[in-house]
């Protein structure tokens, strides 16, 4: 299935503050939350947690305890509620044991109607209470000014922090592009392997990022030590785990996001389509030691990285069924019984990397049901001596494309 539509997309850029923020608003940051923390122990007492029901239930009294504040800020703060009252449900239902959440973070969130943003200047003109605005003024680097100067994009709800602003930005999804080739990913553990496809020519390409497998041990090892050094405090076990967590996702997020922007790039310079595996309803029967190892989750992440950067540009993306795919040989259509090496090796004489034979039977998947734009390619065309490499955990991604030819960077 290509991915689509009339959706709206959403994307919200981090601008950190030229100069503190002002007391006005600190007081501001302050009120809000206060109205959070309230409006969240009112939901829980009226077990409800969507907006509207808070805002009829609470807002009067709101009103009175709150005077001055501006009345969208105070909606805004029933909407912050209304979703922290809703993880918190679903933190419950899963059977997880925590207290009533309470919102520590100094933060405020103002809905487009709240605010101005003068897109030239990078200002943000925000209200407090009648008669009472500060000017917060934006860094604007060169990938802000992508965002403000491109009038395709109107702005949502922004969010103030002590030092920064998360503004976002929305668009309707661009229609998907016809494709002019495919790039065909088969996604590993450390690794995304596959193949490019355009007029008759096949070739291996490759994105590494086997230090994301190595983030994921370091942190594992830690948070064991920690649980161990920590057995007789359970609490700050706990909270030393979350954070060795919040850290994890971190450092890890930003290297997918690397990969994710190294084969976009790619795929939007050749007018490609995009065919990954659908990983849902992927489980491994093994142990519980390797299904930690081989976790799932940054590799769906990596997957909803690049199809939602795909989306943003236009690019189509096709996620075709993994069965067999890497047991199957793309010439003769023969399946293996077993998973071999390495390589993949047929009867027929057909031998490949065992992922970017992977890649090709994905590709051949989405070809032969007609989900790659109408394009052709006949796997016999491998060119076994080429390889591109997408991504080099090393060197970053692959310079920029110079126009002159097709093909760069092969090895
Ligand atoms: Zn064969």
């Amino acid at each position: 299935m290509v991915i689509v539509k009339d959706e709206m997309l959403v994307k919200g850029v981090v601008f950190y503050l030229e100069s503190d923020l002002p007391s006005e608003a600190k007081f501001l940051l302050e009120d809000f939350r206060l109205a959070v923390n309230n409006a969240v122990r009112v939901g829980l007492q009226a077990r409800v947690s969507s907006r509207n029901a808070l805002v009829r239930i609470a807002y009067a009294d709101f009103r009175q305890d709150h005077p001055r504040m501006y009345a969208q800020h105070l909606v805004s703060a029933f909407e912050v509620a209304g979703s922290v009252l809703k993880n918190h449900r679903r933190r419950v239902r899963k059977g997880v044991i925590c207290r009533i959440p309470y919102v520590k973070r100094l933060m405020m969130k103002a809905e487009n109607q709240a605010y101005k943003l003068d897109r030239k200047s990078g200002v943000i003109d925000l209200p407090i209470r009648a008669g009472c605005h500060v000017d917060l003024g934006l860094i604007v680097s060169q990938y802000h000014r992508k965002y403000l100067d491109d009038t395709a994009l109107t702005l949502g709800s922004l969010t103030v922090l002590l030092d920064r602003v998360i503004v976002t930005f929305r668009k309707g999804a661009p229609k998907p592009y016809t494709p002019d080739s495919v790039i065909s990913l088969d996604t590993n553990e450390r690794s995304l392997d596959g193949v490019f496809a355009k007029d008759d020519n096949i070739k291996a390409v490759k994105a590494e990022f086997p230090d994301i497998a190595m983030i994921q041990q370091q942190h594992h090892d830690r948070r064991r030590r920690l649980q161990k050094k920590k057995a007789h405090d359970r609490r700050t076990s706990r909270n030393l785990c979350r954070r060795e967590g919040a850290r994890e996702h971190h450092r890890i997020d930003y290297r997918l996001h690397e990969v994710a922007n190294a084969v976009i790039s790619f795929a939007e310079h050749q007018r490609s389509a995009v065919v990954l595996e659908d990983l849902r309803g992927i489980r491994s029967k093994r142990s519980k030691e390797l299904n930690r190892r081989l976790s799932m989750w940054p590799r769906r992440k990596l997957h909803q990285i690049i199809e939602y950067k795909a989306q943003w540009r236009g690019i189509p993306v096709v996620k075709v069924d993994p069965r067999n795919s890497s047991r199957t040989c793309p010439i003769c259509g023969r399946t293996q019984d077993s998973r071999m090496g390495a390589e993949f090796k047929c009867e027929c004489g057909w031998h490949l990397d065992r992922h970017i034979n992977a890649s090709i039977n994905l590709l051949q998947t989405a070809v032969s049901k007609g989900m790659a734009g109408g394009l052709r390619f006949n796997p016999g065309a491998f060119q076994h001596d080429v390889m591109m490499i997408l991504y080099d955990p090393v060197k970053g991604a692959r310079s920029e494309p110079n126009g002159t030819s097709g093909v760069i960077g092969a090895t």
